[in-house]
This record gives C-alpha cells, sequence and structure tokens, in this order.
C-alpha cells in the first residue's frame, strides 16, 4: 500500500509596521528591556478601546493581493476567547468569517521533484494580534514580555495541496521572498517573524495512484516551527511517524496537536486540538467593519514586480540563465543592483560601432553575450570574494556603475581574467573604478606584439631543456612556457596572442 502524505500550512508573518496593531506602541521586541513597549491597551485592562493599525491593514492587503487572493469588500475583526497567561485580555483580536483575503494562490518549481510545478491554493489571510512572549528562567519561574503582545500579524492559510515536506519548504522560501519583496516583512524564521504550523495527514493510495477510502483523513497539526530545517524535518517525522500506525492498523483518528522537539527530533503529544465551537469566536463589538474595496484598489496599482515574473523577465531581457535569473532574484538587493548593471551595460552596447544598425532581437543577443559575463564575475568571482570578506551586496564598495565598466573592459579584452580578479579585488578595497585601478596598476592587457614576441623568446632562451622535451612530445609543457609570460608579465599578457607566439616559435627552434 502507498501512503501519501496530505499537507497544509498555516504561517504566521510580523507585519513591519512601526507601532502595534491595535494601539500606538512601538512594535518590536528587539534591544529593548522586558514590559517596555506597552500601554493599558496591549496589556488588556477593562475598558480600553483598540484601534485598528492602517498600515497593517494595508500590508495584510498588499500580502493578499501577491498571493492572487480576492480581497473581502467587507471584513471584520472578532475576538477568539481562550486563557493563557502570554493573552492579557483572555481573548485575542483575530479575524473568522470575513477575513481580509481569500482563494487564491501561489505556484512554486520543485526541482527534481515528483512533481516539478505545482499550484497551492491559499484559502485565506487573515489579520490579527500576537500574544506575548513567555520564557523560562534560571531559578524555575515563567516569566512573560508583554512588548511582543498585539505586533500585528497576518495569517496565511493554505489549502491540503503540499504532498511532500520539499514542497512544503519551497513554497516557504517562495512565501518570505514575496514579503521581502512587498517590503512587509523581514520574513525571518530565525527572528520569529515568520512561524509556521504544518498540518500532516496520510491517504492510501491502490497501484493506479486512486484514492483508497477516505478523500482526507483526521490531520495532526504540528505547532510553532521556527526553522526552515524544523518544518522540514518534522514533516518528514511525521510522515514516518504516521505510516507506522497505518501500517499497525492504528491510523489517527482524531484531530491532535504536537510539539517538535529539535533536540530529539521528534513531534511530541500537546493535547487533543479545539475546534472553532471552544474558542467562542463572536465579533469585536470595539471595532467597525472595514470596508476594504478602495485599500484593495490603491494597493493594487503599488503592487511591485514579484519574485516570479522577475526571475522571467531577467532570463528573458537579459538572456541570463534561468538558474541565474533565479539566484539573483532570490535576493532583492541583488536583482536591484544586476538591473542597474545592464541598464548602463546597455547605454554602452548601444553607444558601440559595431551594434550600429542591429535591431531589438541583435541588441538582446549582444547582451545575451555580456549577460553570462555578468553572471560568471558576479555570481562566481564577486560573491566568492564578498563571502570570504564577510561583505554582502549591500555593503561592498562596489556601485553598479563600476562593475558595468569592469564588465566592459572584460568584453572590449582591455583586461584578462587574471588581472580581472586584481582590478575585482582592488575595486572591492575602495571602491574605486576598474579603468583608474587598471592604469594606476598598470594592469591594461599587454598585446604589444613585438613586446610580447621578446618576452617569448627569452622564457623559451632560459629554458632550453623545456624546449627540448616540448619538441620530444610533451606538449604538456606548453602551458609552463605561457604560465612563464604570464609571469613576466604581472598577468597582463593576452592570453591567446602568447600562445600563438608560443607556438610559432617553438616550431621555428
Ligand atoms: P482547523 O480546524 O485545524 O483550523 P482547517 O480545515 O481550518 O483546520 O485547516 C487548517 C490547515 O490544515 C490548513 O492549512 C489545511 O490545508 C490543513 N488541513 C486540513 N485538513 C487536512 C488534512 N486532512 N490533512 C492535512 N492537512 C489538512
Ligand atoms: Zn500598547
Ligand atoms: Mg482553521
Amino acid at each position: 500500500m502507498i501512503y501519501e502524505p496530505i499537507i497544509g500550512l498555516e504561517i504566521h508573518v510580523q507585519l513591519k509596521t512601526k507601532t502595534k496593531m491595535f494601539c500606538g506602541c512601538a512594535a518590536h521586541d528587539q534591544g529593548v528591556p522586558p514590559n517596555t513597549n506597552v500601554c493599558p491597551i496591549c496589556l488588556g485592562n477593562p475598558g480600553v478601546l483598540p484601534v485598528p493599525n492602517e498600515t497593517a491593514i494595508r500590508y495584510g492587503v498588499l500580502m493578499g493581493l501577491a498571493l492572487n487572493c480576492t480581497i473581502a469588500a467587507h471584513s471584520k475583526f472578532d475576538r477568539k476567547n481562550y486563557f493563557y497567561p502570554d493573552l492579557p485580555k483572555a481573548y485575542q483580536i483575530s479575524q473568522y468569517d470575513l477575513p481580509i483575503a481569500i482563494n487564491g494562490f501561489v505556484e512554486i518549481d520543485v526541482p527534481h521533484g515528483e512533481r516539478k510545478h505545482v499550484k497551492i491554493g491559499i484559502t485565506r489571510a487573515h489579520l490579527e494580534e500576537d500574544a506575548a512572549k513567555s520564557f523560562h528562567t534560571s531559578d524555575g519561574s515563567t516569566c512573560v514580555d508583554f512588548n511582543r503582545g498585539g505586533t500585528p500579524l497576518v495569517e496565511i492559510v493554505t489549502e491540503p495541496d503540499f504532498r511532500s515536506s520539499k514542497e512544503a519548504k519551497i513554497f516557504l522560501t517562495e512565501l518570505r521572498l514575496i514579503a521581502r519583496y512587498l517590503g512587509v516583512s523581514d520574513a525571518d524564521m530565525e527572528k520569529g517573524n515568520l512561524r509556521c504550523d504544518a498540518n500532516v495527514s496520510l491517504r492510501r493510495l491502490d497501484d493506479n495512484g486512486d484514492v483508497v477510502g477516505e478523500r482526507f483523513n483526521p490531520k495532526t497539526e504540528v505547532k510553532n516551527l521556527n526553522s526552515f530545517r524544523h518544518v522540514e524535518r518534522a514533516i518528514e517525522f511525521e510522515i514516518a511517524r504516521q505510516t507506522h500506525l497505518w501500517e499497525s492498523d492504528t491510523p489517527p483518528l482524531i484531530l491532535t496537536t504536537r510539539g517538535w522537539n529539535d533536540t530529539r527530533g521528534i513531534t511530541e503529544e500537546q493535547r487533543s486540538k479545539e475546534e472553532a465551537a471552544d474558542y467562542r469566536y463572536f465579533p469585536e463589538p470595539d471595532i467597525p467593519p472595514l470596508a476594504l474595496t478602495a485599500i484593495a484598489d490603491e494597493m493594487r496599482r503599488m503592487l511591485p514586480e514579484l519574485p516570479a515574473a522577475r526571475r522571467v523577465r531577467f532570463a528573458s531581457e537579459y538572456g541570463l540563465k534561468p538558474s541565474d535569473a533565479r539566484q539573483i532574484c532570490d535576493d532583492p538587493a541583488l536583482a536591484d543592483f544586476v538591473e542597474h548593471v545592464f541598464s548602463e551595460l546597455d547605454s554602452w552596447l548601444r553607444a558601440l560601432p559595431e551594434t550600429e544598425g542591429l535591431d531589438e532581437d541583435g541588441l538582446i543577443r549582444e547582451r545575451g553575450k555580456l549577460a553570462n559575463l555578468v553572471s560568471g564575475w558576479l555570481l562566481s568571482k564577486l560573491m566568492g570574494i564578498m563571502l570570504e570578506r564577510g561583505i554582502d551586496i549591500r555593503t561592498s564598495k562596489i556601485s553598479a556603475e563600476n562593475f558595468a565598466e569592469f564588465i566592459t573592459l572584460i568584453a572590449g579584452r582591455k583586461i584578462n581574467n587574471t588581472t580581472g580578479l586584481t582590478i575585482l579585488n582592488a575595486m572591492l578595497d575602495d571602491g574605486d573604478d576598474p579603468s583608474h585601478i587598471m592604469e594606476d596598476k598598470q594592469l591594461g592587457r599587454m598585446d604589444d606584439a613585438s613586446e610580447l614576441a621578446e618576452i617569448v623568446s627569452r622564457v623559451l632562451e632560459e629554458n632550453p631543456a623545456e624546449v627540448l622535451r616540448y619538441q620530444a612530445g610533451e606538449e604538456q609543457l606548453l602551458k609552463l612556457f605561457i604560465g612563464l609570460v604570464m609571469k613576466s608579465t604581472e598577468g597582463t599578457a593576452d592570453a591567446a596572442m602568447t600562445k600563438n607566439l608560443l607556438l610559432v616559435k617553438l616550431k621555428a627552434e
């Protein structure tokens, strides 16, 4: 029997607003002492009135639009009642039957996956306030920090459309990127501003892949996964645990909630899951309903190009390989940089005499050649050097203008790969422009044929034994001669010219 995993995610994204969801307190808990960003409203004192944060509503709507959702014309807040120390009002202001956004989808690519291209349904996205944070001290007591209490969240609920932990992880990565492109959240799992619950069940398939029995079976919800690795491992563990239960004829019969224990690498039973009825949801009487049509129209106009569209455009417009386009677009700052580089290169390209008379297609082809240089030098070389130096594109001194100019020097064969690397390092050192560095350090490519010919002759004269061995058949010694020429020209010799001169001289000797 085949057991097919059925997975749905519930994701909390902390919105990057200045103030909390329903009061004027600062909405961050980083670097401030506990219980200092608090007021009677977020502490749940009696008699206070919550006022919704308009920016949070806009961010939520923006997120809904980016997830291809329908934005509700009318929406409202509800009270979700439960008792816990991190919830001073004993209810959370959330949204129940009229969330701000419904019925969306996100498409993902799954390299090497059983399903290569997957469309994940988005059931809904709603706004709510976060609970406070409780923590345990070394003397065994539990403390509550209310700084986080009342910060704005958008909760995104997916359809049970995932069939593997890998699909879930790729979706989460894409969701994080979308939030960053929108600028509505840092969506950093390690910092807790992206949190995920994973719902997992299994169903039996026959040999034809048809479902045996119920379409869906009772699920287990694994709570509060706070890293990508935990999400993946917890889902894998649940699949294995439930497979075992099915195989021993004791499949899960009720909804349950479990927690991920990362140290032990297992999920642990927490409690039977409350049904919606247990929360006694009812409309929040202190907040009027929201009319969202005007905001939705405004946000639709402000929607930036999203990662998926940008990848496609980078590949088609700039001629980048799809995998390079993906790598670049995975970092919005890097993508902006590359965009800028190509616009500089475009002006350069159009000014070249040999591109006069080229039509748009011809220019795109030429740009494709530059694209290979850009991705080669940026992704393989510059990124590597920056990594070693502990900097990234945001902190590096290389401007897009200078990097573009550097690419034109390589493309115009003014410098070779060896000197290119030297110049790139110097550019990182002090942000100077590459032509300056080239002249300053005399790194311009040496292609004066007579000068180079003299150096080639000298190298051969100084190594008579190797020349004899070469002539006796050890042709790999050519590399040694090229290396020696490069050495005596400090890497500036034109490689092709050097090789040709050597071949001619070696034959003539
Ligand atoms: P709950 O009553 O726990 O709120 P919902 O029906 O609202 O359940 O679904 C919550 C999440 O669980 C959604 O992400 C949904 O896709 C997922 N889910 C629902 N049913 C199943 C199932 N049988 N197996 C796995 N995931 C499921
Ligand atoms: Zn407050
Ligand atoms: Mg639900």
